[in-house]
């Protein structure tokens, strides 16, 4: 058993709360929050504020080998099924596959993200690297794997956490059948999809199928959570809301595709849950940090109202209700992932709202603490 003690943000609402002690079992969770004083074994500096791990929502960290090649492309010269980036992963080494994935962990755990929710390529064999990959990194990675024949959903499946699909034009009515079937057979597992992540992608569904991608995608009943809704008119966010679906929203991915800034204000008031992920790795770093100020910047120009606490919750709290698992969260019975910020680093001194600090200035140099399942990653002010 360890206890730390620290100002924290507690709870599904992130609540401040003072001097807390916070006790993790050898399993990594969190049995006890108290403001009882106990023995502790990580003391943090009352200028720290110690919030839950960051969740990166969406990624696709194989393709980090082609970071800087698509800058002023469109969407589908860059990463649509004839565009670069596919042409260049499938005809890549092993080796290029996994350089690309480590750098990509390397830089979700250094920028303070403890889970991430990857679309992973490549069939089961994708899935299998990642994953194996993934034994030596105090990171959580659920990893969405996507089909390449027929006949290997059902394995994808079975390695994975769920599936992630391409979008509208990679389903048909067969593979929804098998995957409603598979799901049932497999509870827990999460399938989610690309959805309305530009206008012609939604006239292409409009002209193969009469209907645009969203309603589809409703209709069929078999997904979690849809990625991107960009372009998600008012009706389309209702029926989201309808079917109990939550979004997930990439928005430095699509306004560096030259795309709409998404509607992250009528996704909130609509209380459908938002996660943030920072999606490919080839066009944008995983940094939670530069997101979340990307958003909140971004949201003004659009005439958007959303509050840094709301955002903070889309790569905290929400996203680990998307995945249906204790983490995201200070919290008992959580998992104990934290991150601790220094409040007193020049980047945040003088600041008067905490959650204004974190979203708007903090970086990546300002982490002074971080644990994964209860397990120390770095803690830059400890004296021994
Ligand atoms: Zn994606």
């Amino acid at each position: 058993m360890i206890t730390i003690c620290a100002n924290a943000l507690i709870g599904p609402n992130l609540e401040f709360v003072q001097g807390v002690y916070i006790q993790v079992d050898e399993q990594g969770i969190i049995v006890e929050i108290t403001q009882e004083q106990k023995p502790t074994t990580y003391h943090l500096p009352p200028s720290y504020i110690l919030i839950p791990g960051f969740v990166n929502a969406h990624t696709h960290v194989a393709d980090a080998f082609l970071k800087d090649q698509v800058y002023g492309l469109s969407l589908d010269e860059a990463v649509g099924p004839e565009g670069l980036k596919h042409v260049k992963l499938n005809s890549s080494t092993i080796e290029e596959q996994r350089e690309s994935i480590q750098n990509s962990l390397e830089m979700l755990v250094k920028n303070g993200y403890t889970t991430f929710f990857d679309f992973r390529e490549q069939g089961v064999e994708g899935v299998v690297l990642l994953k194996n990959m993934l034994t030596n990194f105090p990171l959580r990675g659920l990893v969405f794997g996507r089909s390449i024949t027929k006949g290997d959903l059902e394995d994808v499946l079975n390695e994975s956490n769920g599936l992630g699909f391409v979008d509208i034009f990679a389903v048909d009515k067969e593979i929804m059948k098998t995957t409603k079937s598979l799901k049932e057979k497999n509870l827990g597992k999460i399938v989610g999809i690309h959805v309305s992540e530009s206008e012609e992608l939604i006239s292409n569904s409009l002209s193969k199928y009469g209907k645009r991608d969203i309603e589809l995608v409703c209709d069929y009943s078999v997904f979690d959570y849809v990625v991107h809704a960009t372009y998600a008119n008012e009706d389309e966010l209702s029926l989201l809301k309808e079917k109990n679906m939550s979004v997930i929203c990439c928005p430095i991915s699509s306004l560096y595709y030259g795309l709409k800034f998404p509607p992250i204000e009528s996704i909130l008031r609509r209380k459908i849950i938002l996660g943030l992920g920072t999606d490919n790795i080839l066009s944008s770093n995983p940094d939670p940090f530069r997101l979340m100020a990307f958003t909140l910047i971004n949201a003004r120009s659009d005439n958007q109202k959303i509050s840094p606490k709301e955002v903070l919750k889309s790569i905290t709290v929400n996203p680990g209700l998307i995945a249906k698992k204790k983490i995201g969260q200070i919290k008992e019975g959580f998992s104990a992932d934290f991150i601790g910020i220094n409040l007193e680093n020049h980047n945040l001194k003088f600041s008067k709202d905490i959650y204004t600090a974190v979203t708007m200035r903090a970086e990546p140099s300002d982490i002074g603490f971080q644990m994964y399942k209860g397990r120390l990653v770095e803690w830059k002010d400890q004296k021994s």
